[in-house]
């Protein structure tokens, strides 16, 4: 069977329906992997790398591992190179038990289809995940058999929407480590989060000079809302700058908090760096200047688990679709005390108590900051995704994509004239790099014909590639399902255009 693909490609659609096997996640026990698949357990080069050099095993030279001890203030200096890729660490050699790569990836559909007559290698995870079956039904079936709106309404599909969809909330509230469902805000995405907290929260509590200080490594989502609403309060955005490895500069942020910050925007995961910032310390450090914090946790949610009571966060946004949930749903948390005071952003339905032409009163929290009918299918598959998730041994698959990270890291070193940019220790899977001679587009483009999704650009965070002089570069970024063989794909295609 042949669909087009909307690129001008003929695209062949491999096995579109998983396999009837037993799921990843849920009741069922992990399966534990027999023999130790090479698919999850390399061992140091007994993986094929199929022709391509082998990672070398020597553990990081001390002098390489990092350069935490960079300049300060780079961002204000002239952008200078990257260090040199890290000497690879250990690459995976054996599956954390609990995770079974194999049996989530009979989860995702997608990841059996073919693209340019290859088999998909799906490292656009960054801009957004697959969806594991669980989720397509999920939606499906809110469609097919469920479909009613929320909250309003007697009968009984009313009913039965509204449970699936204050379950949703309750799934995002225990992902995000709240007792309280009232926390929990239903938007967009990560973006309208920001922007309902500018709005909102930055309308009322901005003023002349105040400052808010944003982190050079935020995706445009966590800028744009603060310069539009700093312009209207006249107050000031001061960048955060990072340092040559791509964590941020703990000692200029230091210098920067006084008493005049009012909001500190912090990444908890760089979508293109990778960078993993200490964000509870610096949250620490933010409030005994009485600053509110709100973490965009977008590039997060699916790679480690957050627990915003142990981080203090004052808000904290992510997508569900970069949770293998679907697009237009996502979710704000804010502490109960902050969401109550915060001002309606937006008007309508579902946000009111009362309306008359004299007064109108408005709902409790969560609803009174959701006007309008929600993202009800939505929500019905973010819940799907979250019980997924929940379903897996969550440390397992951490550390397994941490493995992996190494192991990507590594093997991305061994191609000529390759330059990543983004070695903070312990960072994520977001591998942003540039092969000397090649334009990113294009490289990403021939990546393409051989069914490799990779993205190139700016990737939405023009600062922080500004930072080390650039304006486009390649990002392959992982998930929980990605195996060293898509890994070594990646690399076995670079080395091939390289040598062309
Ligand atoms: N923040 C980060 C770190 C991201 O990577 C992204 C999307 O790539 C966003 C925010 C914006 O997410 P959305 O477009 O789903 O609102």
């Amino acid at each position: 069977m042949t669909t087009p693909d909307g690129l001008g490609h003929t695209v062949r659609v491999g096995q579109l329906a998983a396999p009837p096997v037993e799921s990843a996640a849920g009741a069922a026990a992990p399966r534990a992997v027999p023999g130790a698949a090479p698919s999850t357990a390399p061992t140091a080069g007994a993986s094929g790398l199929g022709g391509v050099p082998q990672p070398p095993s020597s553990p990081v030279p001390a002098a390489l591992a990092h350069a935490a001890a960079g300049p300060r203030y780079w961002l204000a200096q002239q952008p200078v190179e990257a260090p040199a890729v890290a000497a690879p660490t250990t690459p995976p050699s054996t599956p954390p038990s609990g995770f079974n790569v194999e049996a989530v990836r009979r989860d995702f559909p997608q990841l059996h289809r073919e693209v340019n007559g290859r088999p998909l290698v799906w490292l656009d995870n960054g801009a957004t995940t697959l969806k594991p079956r669980q989720v397509v039904e999920a939606v499906a079936e809110h469609y097919s058999m469920g479909t009613s709106n929320v909250h309003r309404g007697a009968h009984s599909l009313a009913k039965q929407a509204t449970q699936v969809y204050e379950e949703g909330r309750q799934a995002a509230a225990d992902l995000l480590g709240t007792q309280d469902q009232g926390e929990i805000v239903f938007v967009r995405g990560t973006t309208e989060a920001v922007n309902l907290v500018a709005q909102s929260w930055g309308r009322a509590n901005l003023g002349v000079g105040d400052e808010i200080l944003v982190s050079a490594a935020e995706h445009h989502s966590n800028l744009v809302p603060w310069q539009l609403i700093a312009a209207e309060r006249r107050a000031r955005i001061r960048p955060i700058p990072l340092l040559p490895d791509g964590q941020l500069d703990q000692d200029a942020y230091r210098d920067l908090l006084g008493s005049r910050t009012k909001l500190v925007a912090l990444t908890h995961a760089s979508n293109v760096l990778g960078t993993v910032p200490p964000v509870a310390e610096m949250t620490a450090l933010a409030h005994r200047y009485g600053a509110k914090v709100l973490i965009d946790g977008a590039q997060a949610v699916s790679h480690f688990p957050v627990d915003v009571t142990a981080l203090d966060a004052d808000f904290y946004a992510f997508s569900g679709h970069k949770i293998f949930a679907p697009t237009g749903i996502g979710v704000l948390f804010g502490k109960r005390e902050l969401l109550e005071a915060m001002p309606p952003w937006q008007g309508g339905g579902n946000m009111i108590d009362s309306v008359s032409f004299t007064e109108t009163t408005y709902a409790p929290i969560p609803h009174r900051l959701e006007a309008g009918t929600g993202h009800i299918a939505g929500v019905a598959g973010l819940r799907a995704a979250l019980h997924y998730l929940a379903g897996l041994d969550r440390a397992a698959a951490t550390a397994y994509e941490e493995q992996l990270t190494n192991y990507a890291m590594a093997a991305l070193a061994t191609v000529p004239g390759l330059r990543l940019i983004g070695q903070a220790p312990g960072k994520i899977g977001a591998l942003t790099f540039l092969v000397a001679g090649t334009d990113p587009i294009a490289l990403a483009g021939a990546l393409d014909q051989q069914g490799i999704a990779v993205r190139a650009g700016h990737h939405c965070a023009q600062p922080a590639l500004a930072s080390f002089g650039l304006q486009s570069a390649v990002r392959a970024s992982l998930a929980l399902y990605n195996t060293v063989q898509d890994v070594d794909a990646l690399v076995a295609a670079l080395h091939e255009l390289q040598s062309q």
